[in-house]
């Protein structure tokens, strides 16, 4: 094998393992947003019970003071109906219209916790549905996440030995350049040098299209070992053996 014969393969081992990484990626990606909305979701249902539970103690406080007015009206019409005076019938009537005023205010406010309960009610049920929704979708995301590690987990370890064993194969800086390059462009560290006409010698970089001078395509064909990369992009480059062949006849 060739330096260039040791890149190629190791670009083509690195491109399968690029690819059942991401698919697993997508998968955890996946479920980790699943949890991450039922944690959101969580969190609103708690709110939404708290506020219930402190609604209904309210509530259950107007209800005491409710009781407490209830029982002055009943002193108050015995004491109305055992007045002696004129004088003392007027002041137990002033008070006991008085009180009745209150006893409408706690009433409304009663009236208003009760709807509050109500709405809160509906909103708590919606919530337990949601959440109930979403652990399914959760459940399935899970699933899907194990069924992918068995079904891809043994041959990424393998196709993992099978990189180590092909980056070993590769000269340390030819090495280096291309692991730099596999961080800047998502795996893809090496551009095939495509032929667009022979007649006026024109190249093209297969990544990123630039024009390539003649030059390059020279010391592709070449004996010497360096890299050639594309001006432009930096990747390294290589020819297909059909194009060098057809390039050596001539
Ligand atoms: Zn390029």
């Amino acid at each position: 094998m060739t330096p260039m014969d040791s890149l190629l393969h190791l670009n083509q081992v690195n491109a399968q393992v690029r690819g059942l990484r991401s698919r697993l990626g997508s998968a955890e990606r996946y479920l980790a947003a699943q949890n991450r909305q039922l944690e959101d979701l969580n969190v609103t249902r708690k709110e939404v019970s708290s506020r219930q539970k402190h609604t209904k103690a309210t509530m259950a406080n107007f209800e005491t003071e409710m009781a407490a007015i209830d029982e002055r009206i009943e002193k108050l019409r015995n004491e109305l109906n055992s007045a002696e005076t004129n004088k003392q019938y007027t002041a137990v009537l002033t008070e006991l219209n008085t009180v009745k005023v209150q006893r409408g205010e706690v009433e409304d406010q009663i009236l208003k916790e009760m709807e509050m309960v109500d709405t809160l009610d509906t909103q708590l049920a919606e919530r337990k549905e949601q959440i109930s929704e979403r652990k399914k979708v959760r459940d399935h995301a899970k699933n899907q996440l194990e069924e992918r590690k068995s079904e891809v987990g043994e041959r990424l370890d393998e196709l993992e030995t099978e990189r180590e064993q092909a980056a070993a194969a590769v000269p340390g800086k030819d090495l280096e350049i291309f692991e730099q390059l596999v961080e800047i462009y998502d795996g893809e560290a090496m551009a095939e040098l495509f032929e667009i006409n022979r007649r006026h010698r024109e190249y093209a970089c297969g990544a990123c299209n630039i024009h390539l001078p003649f030059e390059l395509v020279s010391r592709l064909m070449g004996a010497c070992d360096d890299l050639v990369r594309c001006a432009t992009c930096s990747r390294i480059l290589y020819m297909q053996d059909e194009l060098r062949g057809s390039l050596a006849k001539k």
